[in-house]
């Protein structure tokens, strides 16, 4: 049994979709799970639409073209056109989640609606070209916390649920979403952006699959984004463990939460480049590579907070543990962090309100600085060169290097 996922770009065009049915019908004859996200960018379209209803404006024009996108794609698709009635139909329950209450739990209703639209489209489609395919509603089978934007899966009654589809899945294709899940309240959740490959991983683990295959744009996981470092190299096999650590430090190619489930169960995951779907990829699975090659990962979109004691004392450990759960409290990851003798000084992802209210939480005790913008290079496994090349980066705010792994956050 195999678990494949396909994201945003593997289906953002009917050619892409026909591209992917290909891939499908080549691994059939075992039985198979497929994932999938949204087309093309159509959650950050449904996150616009979010915040224009959030600040009363009007979402109607973005809708319209999100509702012509798709039926143009099925129009290109389909010789019966049933479909369209399917995506109005789909479009007006959106647009009825529209409704007033609590942001995160509004947004996960409504850009959910990604997902559940591609996977009607891309099941029809599968059905029309003759491969046998269950469609299936993923909110139904994993099951979450209402921690909306971030649901936290419990893994016991989703292997139960999950674990029900197996009788299915003999002579059928099980087609599901990427990305959502659903509470015991009825409520739909979101499992973080980019969560479809950890919608697979938890398939995959609950069904004790024999792999995963995220089918992407690149050739495989590789040493740095090509479109940055055009001589970035792809990697043929990679440690779980290095897998996650690659993914801790920013590089986007999986989402973090994927490896763990795959790790415990010792299910290898493969990355493969849906346009050249013979290429090998890379394979994740318990092994040893003797020396990896210095991996490059950029992280945007950076916030340097600093935190200065006032009263001429130094930053001490009592001090450190109320800004830990201040930081805590709010639900954020620190990306990178130093002190010196009157600072503490951290990096993390830049989300205007969650700065506001830490900002508010600490300006009692300290003198609060920041710098917005910035970026987090990190090099894991350096070399003397690449050592030397990203310590003379301009703009340096902070740098950090331990025997592996060199870190800068530089403005650009
Ligand atoms: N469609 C969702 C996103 O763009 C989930 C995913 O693509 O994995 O974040
Ligand atoms: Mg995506």
């Amino acid at each position: 049994m195999n678990v494949f996922k396909f994201g945003g770009a593997s289906l953002k065009t009917s050619a892409a979709v026909r591209n992917m049915t290909g891939i499908v019908k080549n691994h059939k004859q075992k039985p198979l799970v497929v994932v999938v996200s949204a087309m093309g960018k159509t959650t950050n379209a449904l996150e616009h639409v979010v915040s224009l209803y959030r600040q009363g404006l009007s979402f109607q024009k973005e809708l319209t073209e999100l509702k012509t996108y798709h039926i143009n794609l099925a129009n290109e698709l389909f010789t019966e056109k049933t479909i369209h009635q399917k995506i109005e139909d789909l479009f007006d329950r959106l647009v009825e989640q529209l409704t007033p209450g609590p942001d995160d739990q509004v947004y996960d209703q409504v850009v959910s609606f990604g997902e559940i639209i591609s996977s009607v489209i891309v099941c029809d489609f599968l059905m029309q070209e003759g491969v046998a395919c269950a469609w299936k509603d993923a909110r139904q089978y994993i099951l979450t916390d209402d921690c909306f934007r971030e649901g936290k899966v419990n893994w016991e009654a989703t292997r139960k649920n999950i674990q029900s589809l197996i009788p299915e899945l003999e002579n059928k294709i099980i087609l599901t979403q990427g990305f959502i899940g659903g509470t015991a309240g009825g409520h739909t959740t979101t499992l973080g952006r980019e969560g479809s490959d950890y919608t697979a991983a938890i398939f995959a683990s609950c069904l004790d699959a024999d792999s995963v295959t995220i089918w992407k744009d690149v050739p495989g996981v590789m040493s740095a984004d090509p479109k940055r470092i055009p001589d970035a190299v792809v990697f043929h096999e990679l440690p779980y463990k290095e897998a996650a650590e690659m993914t801790y430090y920013g590089a986007s190619v999986i989402h973090p939460k994927t490896i763990k489930p795959l790790a415990l169960k010792g299910i290898p995951l493969l990355v493969k480049s849906f346009d050249n779907p013979d290429l090998p990829g890379t394979r994740i699975h318990e092994c040893h590579v003797e020396k990896l090659p210095p991996l490059i990962v950029f992280k945007e979109n950076q916030c340097l907070v600093s935190c200065r004691v006032t009263d001429y004392t130094f930053i001490n450990e009592q001090q450190l543990s109320l800004l830990f759960q201040a930081i805590s409290e709010l639900d954020i990851k620190i990306n990178v962090m130093q002190n010196s003798a009157i600072s503490f000084s951290f990096c993390i992802d830049y989300r205007e309100s969650k700065l506001v209210a830490l900002l508010e939480k600490l300006r009692h005790h300290f003198e609060v600085y920041y710098n917005t913008g910035l970026v987090l290079i990190t090099v894991k496994n350096y070399d003397s060169q690449t050592f030397e090349t990203y310590r003379k980066q301009k703009n340096l705010l902070l740098e950090q290097s331990s025997r592996s792994t060199l870190q800068v956050l530089v403005k650009p």
